[in-house]
């Protein structure tokens, strides 16, 4: 993920003369500097702006460079906002006005009027407010003192939203076969999420897997079991079935990569031609930071694939999840989270297991080999992206994870134990209200921020549940989000 970059671009103007312009420049370039070496990805500062031809100039250099992944503004002094009309008009890349100001304390003995005109971010970064509010820019406003370790990373956390921006416009989806039949939940218009979110989303036929599955070779397939068995304990003897579902995911990553896809779909209803559902194998593919969603699930894929990137070394703790079943004893009220097969490890609370089971579901002539844990405890978010009819709508409801507080020995699959947000019962209401799926995007690393974040820059509705959300004030703000998104 080290390819990313942000550029720092800096208001100022003529008035203030030469020296003035000096010193601002050259404080920019030393923040920058330094906040490169505690942020995720590198700010470079680019300019002390001062006509509107330097801003358009730099918002074009910025919509064209694929490394560039947002800019951060800022106004050190006042900075007429007219000028920067025509560049933010054209900006494509994700914009923070970092509210900040150069020194820490206002000086007692030292402050004068010199003192007050080059250090006037209090005022400039009104003016610059203003034209980002009339312009109905989506950006992100951060304010506070640049070496506060607070603030520093909430510029971090936007910077990994944008981040996500950059993968979704270059994401592409490999689906094996379709949709389940008849659900629909899990589809969705692809021209519109092309259109609004970058993906594109296509089929493959579940025969063309297979003949590449007929080409994988034993060595190949002895250097994957390997490192199966480097990170997982091997619980069963069935070796033939993890030896198959390793070249199920040699096969589908040989795919993936040829034609650049970063996320794929499958269903058991279509496994022509295969021996097992892949089960290990989508689960080791998603821990190399791949998106997965079943049932043809292709929104849910994406959304992990785009999640995981915007978590921490670009391969973060978030995974595909299923709302399965719920503990509803009083006082002790959790959600079970899982999949027939496909949960990401990197949830797990421990080394996970590699099991063989049978599979009722689908058609799976042998008994797929699966990793088996639990999941750790933590705050956490579960993510739905719906597609509405004319727009997309991105739920995110607060969790928090447990240690599952039964052993449930008899369950053949990874399971996460979670408490909803306002609680169980509320919790389910809103989302059904909301129409959230039961598929999600399960993060320990992703907060609501960053997913509001980004649903800004996408310029899709966000839904937040929340500790305060109540039935009665959901329903509200669905009901006027409604008409405010037929009017936009
Ligand atoms: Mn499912």
């Amino acid at each position: 993920m080290n390819q990313y970059k942000f550029w720092f671009v800096v208001g100022s103007q003529f008035l203030y003369g030469p020296e003035v312009l000096e010193i601002v420049a050259a404080r920019a370039a030393e923040m920058a500097e330094k906040l490169s070496k505690v942020l995720p990805y590198p700010l470079v500062y680019k300019v002390t702006a001062k006509t509107n031809k330097e801003i358009t100039d730099v918002v074009k250099e910025a919509n064209y460079d694929d490394s560039c992944a947002g800019i951060i503004t800022w106004c050190h002094t006042f900075s007429p906002s007219k000028m920067w009309i025509n560049g933010l008009a054209n900006l494509q890349k994700p914009w923070c006005h970092f509210a900040t100001q150069y020194n820490k304390e206002i000086p007692n003995e030292e402050i004068d009027m010199d003192f007050m005109n080059l250090n006037q971010a209090a005022h400039g970064d009104r003016e610059h407010g203003f034209i980002g509010a009339r312009l109905r820019a989506p950006r992100k406003i951060i304010a506070g003192y640049w070496e506060n370790e607070d603030v520093q990373k909430r510029i971090g956390s936007w910077m990994k939203a944008a981040v996500g921006v950059a993968v979704s416009k270059n994401m592409k989806v490999m689906r094996f076969g379709d949709n389940m039949r008849e659900v629909a939940v899990t589809e969705g218009d692809k021209v519109e999420v092309q259109t609004k979110l970058g993906w594109q989303v296509n089929t493959w036929a579940v025969g063309d897997l297979v003949k590449v599955m007929n080409e994988v070779t034993e060595e190949e397939i002895d250097a994957l079991v390997a490192v199966y068995t480097a990170n997982y304990d091997v619980a069963t003897d069935n070796m033939a079935a993890i030896r198959y579902q390793a070249k199920e995911e040699i096969a589908m990553k040989k795919m993936l990569d040829a034609e650049g896809c970063k996320a794929f779909s499958n269903t058991f209803q279509d496994l022509y031609g295969m021996e097992q559902l892949p089960g290990l194998a989508s689960q080791h593919l998603m821990a190399q930071g791949y998106g997965y969603g079943g049932e043809g699930d292709w929104k849910v894929s994406a959304m992990t694939a785009i999640m995981k990137a915007m978590g921490e070394n670009g391969n973060g703790a978030s995974a595909f999840m299923e709302d399965y079943t719920y503990h509803l004893v009083e006082g002790q009220e959790y959600s079970l989270g899982a999949h027939m097969l496909e949960v990401c490890p990197s949830l797990a609370a421990g080394k996970p297991r590699i099991e063989t089971h049978h599979l009722g579901i689908g058609m799976n002539e042998k008994d797929p080999a699966r990793l088996v844990f639990e999941g750790k405890e933590g705050d956490a978010i579960v993510v739905s992206l719906i597609d509405m009819g004319g727009r997309l709508r991105l739920i995110c409801q607060d969790i928090h994870c447990v240690k599952p507080i039964l052993p449930m020995p008899n369950l053949p699959v990874a399971r996460v134990m979670w408490q909803a947000e306002p609680n169980l019962t509320t919790g389910v209401e809103c989302w059904i209200t909301a129409g959230g799926a039961h598929h999600t995007v399960l993060s320990y690393d992703v907060t609501a921020e960053q997913m509001h974040d980004w649903a800004r820059m996408m310029d899709i509705e966000f839904v937040h549940i929340t500790k305060d959300t109540t039935p009665e004030k959901l329903e509200q703000e669905l009901f006027l989000n409604d008409l405010a998104w037929k009017l936009k």
